[in-house]
């Protein structure tokens, strides 16, 4: 699927929910905690996306069969190096709530004063590229050991 098809919100949060086999309301906390990105209509309804379903595939892996809680995976996403990826400076790092704690994923933070101020979250790399369970492992295993090739 191209990529901007596959980011293109068109699923309700019922019809999501009967895919992944939970309920609306856990979808509203996976949303309130910050694991997923949803877009909101010009009627105020939720829709979400291919990626967004492939996200939340992802999250319910990591509770269902890795037993990984949800603070755990927001944990786990705020380890993305997105400063690598944006090229953050050091001047910036020093001011980004995202770089000083590891709570959750950088999305989750207001960014007021560095670089992520005028990017869009949702349509980010870092962002776009942790919706996969095989991406967020290699961008977060990147985090603790550098790249793979720094081994071969
Ligand atoms: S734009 Fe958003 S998702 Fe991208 S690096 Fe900045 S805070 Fe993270």
């Amino acid at each position: 699927m191209e990529d901007k098809a596959k980011s293109t919100p068109i699923y309700s949060i019922g019809t999501v929910a009967r895919m992944l086999g939970v309920s609306v309301e856990t979808l509203r906390m996976y949303e309130r905690k910050g694991l997923v990105l949803v877009h909101k209509s010009d009627g105020n309804q939720r829709l979400y996306s291919e990626s967004d379903v492939e996200r939340l595939r992802c999250v319910r892996i990591a509770i269902r069969d890795k037993k990984i809680s949800v603070e755990g995976i927001r944990r786990l996403q705020s380890m993305i190096p997105c400063w690598d990826y944006i090229n953050c400076s050091m001047d910036e790092r020093l001011v980004c709530p995202a770089y000083q704690s590891q709570v959750a994923g950088c999305w989750t933070y207001k960014h007021q004063t560095n670089i992520c101020a005028l990017r869009s979250c949702p349509s980010c790399e870092v962002y776009l590229r942790s919706a996969n369970c095989d991406e967020l492992k290699a961008l977060v295993h990147k985090q603790c050991v550098g790249p793979a090739s720094d081994n071969s």
